[in-house]
Order: C-alpha cells, then structure tokens, then sequence
C-alpha cells in the first residue's frame, strides 16, 4: 500500500468515526446509509482480485451463501446502496406440514418491500386437498410439478372444475371460493401470487371453520334440514387433507354445472399452447395478461434467457413487479434515484420484487437458460425500454445529455427487442 493510501485510509476512518456518526446519529440514519454518504468525496479504492487489505474478510463467514450472492459480496462498482433488500427466497420461509403436503410463505413480513404481493408455494400428494376457502385478494398460479383439480364458483353460482398440469396457470379473483386436489400419482407442487403483500395463506376463509362457528340451529334453518346433519362437521380446520383422489373429470364438471352453467371465462390458461410473444436470440417472453385471458385481473410475463441473455433495461409505468424465480441463475440491478441502485443474485426458489417505475434488467448469469416469472397486480402488462425511450426522442436532444453520437442513436431498434442478443 502507497503512503498517500494509507493517509487517505486513515483520515477517512477519522471522517468516519466523528463527524459522519454523530451527523447520521442526528440525522436518525443508519451507520451504513451514513458510510455511503460520507465516502462519496473520496474515491473508494477496489481491486479486481480483491487483494487489499481494505477489501478482505479476514473472520468467519458463510461460505455457501456468499457463493450464491456473488454480486452482494463484490457489488459492481456502479451499485450505491440506498435500495433496500429486494430479494427472498422460499428456503428461509417457514413450512406449515399437513397430511396431505405442506405450504409456506413470502410476504410483505419477510420481505418488506413486497407492499403490494405476496407468494405461497404448496405441495398436494396424491388426493392432497387445499380445503374449499376463499380470500379477499385475487389468487394467481403456476403449476410447477404434476397435477391437480381445481374447482371454483363465481357470483353468479357458474362453476369451474378442471384439471392443470406443470406448466399451466390459474387465477382466483378475489373472493371467489375454491379448492385444488393433487392428481395422478404423486400430485403435484404449485406458486401462488396474491395481489396483497400482507396475504396470510394461514388465515383465509375455510368452509369448515366457518361452519364449527355457526349456530347449529341457524344451519339447520339455513337448509330447511335437522341439525344433526352438520353433526359430523370436523371441529377444527381441515386446511390441507388427503382423501381419495376425486372423480372422473366430465363427471364432476356435469355435476358442478347443473342449473347454472359454466364460468363464461376460464379460469385456467395453458401458456404451453400459445406463441411467444417476442423471440430473440437471448431467449423468449409470453405475455399473458386480460388481453389474452379474460378472467384475468393479474398480469404476468413468463421469460426464458438463454445463457448471456439479458432482459433488457427497462421499467413498468403501471405497478409494482413481483418475481419468481423457476430455474437457472441470474442477476438484477435496481436503479432507485437519488444515486441509490444495488445488485442482486437470483436462483430457483428465490423471490424477486421491484417497485413501480423503479428501472431493472435481469441477466443470466448461468451457463444453462434462466426461466422467470414477471407478475403485476393488475389486467394488463406495461413497460417501457431505455431503448425505446431513447429512439423515440429527438437524438439531438438525447445527445446532448449522454454524448454517445447520434450515430448510435439512430441505430437503435424502433421496436422494443425486450431480450437481447436481438
Ligand atoms: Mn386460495
Ligand atoms: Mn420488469
């Protein structure tokens, strides 16, 4: 180390230790927020193999959890703190255990950026039943693994049964009641996203718990029947059971449909069975919003990137963007103005979320394709590219500000390429 680093070292520990602590002490900052503030009139001193004294960590750590978060460890140079924590993942959620599967949870208690979504993931065995309930948000699903039956009723008593698959989605509006069954033979797994960060799949409305606290008279009058018909209604919830697997399909929606009819948009969709909506050498995008599924009041993008694809720069002007991660590695940085802008590593299982308009891109940071899930809590998807902005603006006027030439500019894309290698 150089005599000018060391006295630079040393009169910014000085800085440190008086000024800036009692300023961010004033200020009700914390000693981090205040780290960062202060360090920003002198230069921060980084190596490429981290070699300087300054940049080891000489104590113990966790090794395997720094190996996942390569870019928490080393953060690129361009990221500056400020942005709170933006990703959690399932690993760390606590599983409820039932005797037909389990389910766990990521909300807006674990991950405090999540305002306005939250995510459940549940496993069903083979005639595992998630009991017949309903919720005020709107349920959104992806299929991860195997099979199940779904049924739901809408306010006008018209009935969905049917069955999905890995791959497939669902959506829920928001107290419409419903149950899903595992099928075949190992069930299935599933993610579910609720347009609410502070969802509680641990306290929905079940269809038992209610019935244990309603009067049995009142139930009795209620179907013009004797109370002890509802004499062996389970005292407790059932929440998720396991019972024989249920009956033939057609059957079962025949039953369901009688007198009323079907709903007259479904609520399930098969993304397996459209095109992508934009292709490109990086990878691909399905855009599933109401403008393809009707039912839908929950928007979602499903993106593939291929190894060194990136998810192009980019923000959504209309809401808050909650991810999933389904296979492969990747990483996000989220520009939050005011200089703050912090990166991100992403595997399977993990949990991602930005905030509206707040600028991201996503990176495969693999070498197999990266699939991921865009979810918004809204109809319809929005976005808008740096690069659209910038080809769609005068490039005398953009020039001015970034100084690339207008050559580049005019060399840009018209049309928004969303993954790139184009
Ligand atoms: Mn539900
Ligand atoms: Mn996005």
């Amino acid at each position: 180390m150089s005599e000018g680093q060391d006295e630079a070292t040393v009169s910014r520990r000085k800085f440190l230790g008086a000024g800036s602590a009692i300023v961010a002490a004033a200020a009700g900052l914390g000693s981090a927020q205040a780290q960062e503030t202060s360090s920003k009139d002198e230069p921060i001193i980084r190596t490429p193999d981290h070699h300087l004294p300054s940049e080891s960590e000489p104590a113990a750590k966790n090794t395997a959890l720094d190996e996942q978060n390569p870019n928490s460890v080393w953060s690129p140079a361009t990221d500056a703190g400020g942005q709170p924590p933006f990703k959690y993942s399932f690993s760390l959620s606590h599983k409820r255990m039932e005797g037909g599967g389990w389910t766990r949870q990521v909300t807006v208690r674990d991950l405090a950026i999540s305002k306005k979504m939250a995510g459940v993931q549940m496993r069903l065995i083979k005639g595992g039943v998630r009991e017949l309930h309903w919720h005020v948000g709107a349920e959104w699903a992806l299929m991860l693994y195997g099979s199940a039956r779904i049924t739901a009723v809408d306010q006008e008593g018209r009935s969905h049964v049917s069955d999905v698959n890995k791959g497939d989605l669902w959506i829920f509006p928001g107290g419409i009641p419903h149950s899903i069954q595992g099928l075949g033979d190992d069930g299935c797994q599933f993610l579910l996203v609720f347009d609410d960060g502070n969802f509680n799949e641990f306290a929905t409305f079940l269809l038992t718990d209610w019935l244990t606290h309603t009067p049995p008279d009142v139930l009795a009058k209620n179907f013009n029947v004797p109370a002890e018909t509802f004499a062996k209604v389970p005292p407790k919830e059932l929440f998720i059971f396991e019972r024989p697997l249920p009956r033939p399909l057609a059957e079962e929606q025949k039953q369901a449909e009688a007198g009323t009819g079907r709903v007259p948009h479904s609520f399930d969709f098969r993304p397996s069975e459209m095109k992508p909506t934009k292709v490109s050498k990086g990878g691909e995008v399905k855009i599933v919003d109401r403008k393809i599924w009707p039912a839908t009041n929950i928007a979602a993008a499903i993106v593939t990137l291929k190894p060194g694809g990136l998810r192009e720069l980019h923000w959504h002007p209309n809401e808050d963007e909650w991810q999933y991660y389904v296979s492969g590695k990747g990483r996000m940085t989220v520009f939050a103005a005011g200089g703050h802008a912090r990166t991100m590593d992403f595997q399977e299982g993990d949990v991602g979320y930005v905030d509206k308009s707040a600028p991201h891109y996503v990176e495969n940071t693999g070498d197999t394709d990266l699939v991921f899930i865009e979810v918004f809590p809204t109809p319809y998807y929005e976005d808008i590219s740096l690069a659209e902005w910038l080809a769609h603006t005068p490039s005398r006027l953009v020039n001015q500000h970034i100084a690339t030439g207008e050559d580049f500019l005019a060399k840009i894309n018209k049309k928004e390429v969303v993954i790139v290698p184009e």
